[in-house]
């Protein structure tokens, strides 16, 4: 049997009866569409990241999207993102008809360079999406002093990072506007699509949930041309569900990550970067290989699954052609998309399935360049 990156069928069969009760009782209640259950995960979110409002929403993606679009970005303002990152960030900023500005990323944790960003403000910049890739938290502090000096709205793009921590706060809440995603493969993940936003601005929470109902201030009577982007009952409940066990999962994937470091050590990997003041949760538990391919050869080969995030930079992906940019202009970014693997990393992993990856690892960087 392959070992798996995530093992979502051991994590849902360890919660199955809470989560047949959660289920159950959405069906006996009749109420499928922003309910009870959407209201109580909405406050709970809340509270678990510390903001005065949370907004149940569709996808990550729409979350992205909605809060752009709700702080009145559009045609003519400028966003920056990192050019190393899923492709929704830079689709949210694309589906509000805003220009996107991509930046490269720091070498270490693989999130937006700040100092990069500064060299590209112009005064269409209008909002910054930092990205807590892979679990790790963006550098927030100089970050939100550059947006402060320049009066840019920071909107978190969370959706890899639920639970993190800078300084002891949680990634999310620590600016304008966070975003989360419920993709059941995310660090807080229904059975389903699924999204959130959090934010103390209690206008721009209004403002989403009118948004997320085709745009209506009262039922039939629509103030603007809003989405169909809401949140299910059942993913709620199960969301509810789930982020109760969310704090104990996270603390075992650290404890799977700290022996992984243990095992990987004195071999030529780069291992994942924690910053002193930053609490990462491993959604992904990313390394640097110099001959990634030799690897990921040696852990086929052994029946160990593995994954490349992401094989393109967003720059030099086809849909991004119209931003005329050149391979080159994000070198950081370049070598992240040609050097790194996802190795696999879930809670319930055992110090014997780690040392299983470690050795395949280690077979794979000994192998002679021929045996590709
Ligand atoms: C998953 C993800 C999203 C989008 O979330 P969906 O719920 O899949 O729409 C956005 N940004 C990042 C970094 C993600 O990993």
């Amino acid at each position: 049997m392959t070992l798996p990156l995530m093992d979502l069928v051991a994590q849902d069969r360890a919660i199955r009866a809470e989560i047949d009760q959660a289920i159950q009782g959405v069906l006996d209640s009749g109420r499928y569409i922003l309910g009870p259950n959407v209201a109580a995960l909405e406050q709970e979110v809340a509270a678990y990241l510390g903001t005065r409002q949370a907004v149940g929403v569709a996808s990550g993606t729409d979350a992205l999207m909605l809060s752009l679009r709700a702080l009145g970005i559009g045609p003519g303002d400028e966003v920056i993102l990192p050019a190393y990152t899923f492709f929704a960030t830079l689709e949210a900023v694309m589906m509000v008809g805003a220009s996107p500005v991509l930046v490269d990323v720091r070498p270490d944790t693989y999130n937006l360079d700040v100092e990069a960003a500064a060299r590209r403000l112009t005064p269409r910049s209008k909002a910054i999406i930092p990205v807590h890739l892979y679990g790790h938290p963006a550098d927030m502090t100089p970050l939100l002093q550059l947006a402060e000096a320049h009066g840019l709205k920071v909107i978190e793009d969370n959706a890899q990072a639920f639970g993190a921590q800078v300084d002891g706060r949680k990634t999310g809440g620590l600016s304008h506007v966070g975003c989360l995603s419920f993709f059941p493969s995310k660090p807080l993940g229904g059975y389903g699509d699924g999204g959130m936003l959090v934010t103390d601005d209690q206008d721009l929470a209004a403002q989403v949930r009118m948004l997320r109902t085709h745009g209506w201030h009262k039922k039939y009577h629509p103030r603007t041309i809003g989405y169909n982007s809401r949140l299910d009952e059942i993913q709620a409940a199960i969301l509810r569900v789930k982020l109760a066990h969310v704090d104990a999962w996270t603390e075992r994937r650290r404890r799977v990550a700290q022996y992984y470091a243990k095992r990987l050590a004195g071999l030529e990997v780069g291992l994942p970067h924690q910053a002193p003041n930053a609490r990462h949760v491993y959604h992904l538990f990313v390394v640097r290989l110099k001959q990634r391919d030799r690897v990921q050869q040696a852990l086929t080969d052994a029946q160990i699954a593995c994954a490349v995030y992401y094989p393109l930079p967003l720059h030099l992906l086809e849909a991004c052609q119209p931003l005329g940019h050149q391979p080159g202009d994000f070198p950081v970014a370049e070598g992240a998309s040609r050097e790194t693997l996802a190795l696999p990393l879930f809670p319930d992993m055992s110090q014997a399935q780690v040392d299983q990856v470690a050795l395949a690892v280690e077979r794979g960087l000994s192998a002679p360049a021929s045996s590709r």
